[in-house]
């Protein structure tokens, strides 16, 4: 599968004072699920939701309080994140609050007023939802987690926790840095794509229509897929980029209104 095989969305900012970008399809096709990626929103004042960088946590804190009340949710669920693939399953939605836990890449549940939130500064963020049983997963997929298998996984908890058959399943792949931009060495083609011969050098790689080719593996159908035409790095300055030079921390958030 190409990138020009999986449908490109623009996500849109909605109105209010939290930068939050989404998804204007699936808003409308599923009015009952949260779904978005916060941006850089004020220059002045940076939307940075990062709690392990530089700027006091109790600024960032009440940002993710913000967010939480643009939403309607009640609670946020958050993991200090690894590259890997493991996958926290939440089958309550938890004290109303902020929840940060350690070492997931990915997040499940189908708990209304749940928010899922996955950090974002070039990675993939990748929303995979069952609108039948409103179960999403929410997963970071950079190159080692794609590698990894992450997506896969994240599909696998939706058909067999939710007895979600592929076909029934939407998934999209939100700002990330482009296949034009993120120029990588041969390990990490190797990785993101297993079986085909990697470049000898140096090469640009298309993450989001890897994982596009991915999700079509595992079933989904094409017209079910998107990919964002948000570049992180490239694009208007509307997003933090880690490549970019930027400490700032953006997040992907997804779960079922409270
Ligand atoms: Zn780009």
């Amino acid at each position: 599968m190409s990138a020009a095989d999986a449908r490109s969305v623009a996500e849109a900012r909605a109105p209010g004072d939290v930068p939050l970008w989404v998804h204007p399809e699936w808003a409308e096709r599923f009015p009952g699920i949260v779904q978005g990626t916060t941006g850089r929103g004020d220059e002045a004042e940076p939307f940075d939701l990062g709690l392990s960088g530089q700027q006091p946590v109790g600024a960032s804190l009440n940002r993710w309080r913000a967010l939480l009340r643009a939403t309607g949710m009640a609670t946020v669920a958050h993991a200090r994140q690894v590259h890997a693939a493991d996958i926290w399953v939440h089958r309550e939605r938890g004290a109303p609050g902020i929840l940060v836990m350690d070492g997931f890449d990915g997040h499940v549940s189908d708990r209304a007023g749940l928010l899922l939130a996955v950090s974002i500064a070039d990675c993939v963020p990748v929303f995979v939802l069952d609108p039948e049983s409103s179960a999403i997963a929410l997963l970071h997929s950079g190159w080692r987690g794609t590698a990894a298998g992450i997506v896969e996984r994240g599909i696998h908890r939706l058909v067999e926790s939710w007895n979600a058959p592929p076909e029934r399943l939407w998934l999209h792949c939100g700002p990330a840095v482009c296949g034009a931009c993120y120029e990588v060495g041969p390990e990490v083609h190797a990785g993101v794509h297993p079986g085909r011969e990697p470049p000898t050098a140096n090469t640009p790689i298309d993450l989001r229509a890897a994982i596009a080719g991915r999700a079509r593996a595992q079933g989904l159908p094409a017209e079910q897929i998107t990919v964002s035409s948000h570049c992180t790095l490239c694009g208007e300055p509307d997003f933090f980029s880690h490549r970019g030079g930027s400490p700032g921390r953006q997040m992907a958030v997804a779960g079922v209104r409270g």
